[in-house]
């Protein structure tokens, strides 16, 4: 049997549904050959989800999802094989979730003031851990204000909807650079969702990160067509990058992506990890 591994997954440590512990038992159950838990700017899950790792037997890579500036899109960068103790980068982190902290009790004031009856008590109710867009999604549903997640999104939520806000956030640069500082491997993540026109102007971004120390990009996406695939393999094999390949599993925060399968034909092989596993070696000797 094909040796199958997903590098893209959050837990109750920023907003997903499944402790880190039952993460690591739910894609161990799924037969994962290795996983990655990749919570949004923070580490808190990962001693977790590394000793669940050994006492269940499934390889867990220890990585984080940080959210970058870019005006347009959103530009999340992925870090795999970080060092969770580092101090450095949870000093920066801990910057990231006291704007995030700062940043919801804004969002659901704006709903308020759009009249829908939630307040912050509800909302870290549905939250088992750090509260996000999704928690907040979850509790205009349960009021029946929307009638799906996406809808909550794309109504209120998304950026330019009424009840956005912004939030501080690192550069590129300075994201990249905090992993590479924590002994970790910077990719892009999922890269349509920077809402590039063309693959020329991601093109010229792509350089300018790899400059920064970027060294691959997430291929293997479920919102990915196979057209974007396509493309994205040859940037990656134009500029002498990496690929990565992961679900973004949410459990049931994002109901139609599974862990490891994605939305059904999602196939991330596990020589991806040998490849980490190269650059980072090469990393420690340099
Ligand atoms: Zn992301
Ligand atoms: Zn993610």
């Amino acid at each position: 049997m094909e040796k199958l591994i997903d590098l893209h997954i959050h837990s109750t440590a920023s907003d997903g549904s499944l402790s880190p512990e039952d993460v690591v038992a739910y894609a161990k159950g799924k037969g994962a050959a290795a996983i990655s838990l990749t919570d949004h700017d923070t580490v808190e899950g990962l001693e977790a989800a590394l000793s669940a790792g050994k006492t269940q037997g499934l390889e867990v890579i220890p990585g984080l999802e940080i959210s970058a500036q870019h005006p347009g899109g959103s530009m999340h960068i992925l870090g795999y094989y970080i060092d969770p103790s580092d101090p450095n980068l949870n000093q920066e982190l801990r910057r990231l979730q006291k704007a995030r902290r700062e940043r919801n009790p804004k969002i659901i004031n704006k709903l308020q003031s759009l009249g829908f009856p939630i307040d912050y008590d509800q909302v870290q109710a549905i939250a088992k851990g750090q509260i996000g867009r999704p928690h907040i999604a979850q509790a205009l549903l349960k009021i029946k204000a929307v009638s799906s997640l996406e809808e909550a999104f794309q109504k209120y939520l998304t950026r330019g909807a009424p009840a956005y806000e912004e939030k501080f956030r690192f550069s590129p640069s300075e994201s990249i650079s905090m992993i590479i500082q924590a002994g970790g491997i910077p990719v892009l993540a999922h890269p349509f969702t920077l809402n590039y026109p063309s693959l020329r102007d991601l093109k010229r971004l792509v350089e300018k990160l790899k400059d920064d120390g970027l060294k691959g990009l997430e291929v293997l996406y479920p919102e990915h067509s196979s057209d974007q695939t396509r493309d994205y393999f040859s940037l990656v094999k134009e500029l002498n990058l990496i690929y990565t390949g992961g679900s973004d599993f949410h459990g049931d925060l994002k109901n139609n992506v599974d862990l490891l399968s994605g939305k059904g034909d999602l196939k991330i092989p596990y020589c991806i990890v040998e490849v980490l596993k190269d650059l980072r070696a090469k990393g420690q000797s340099q």
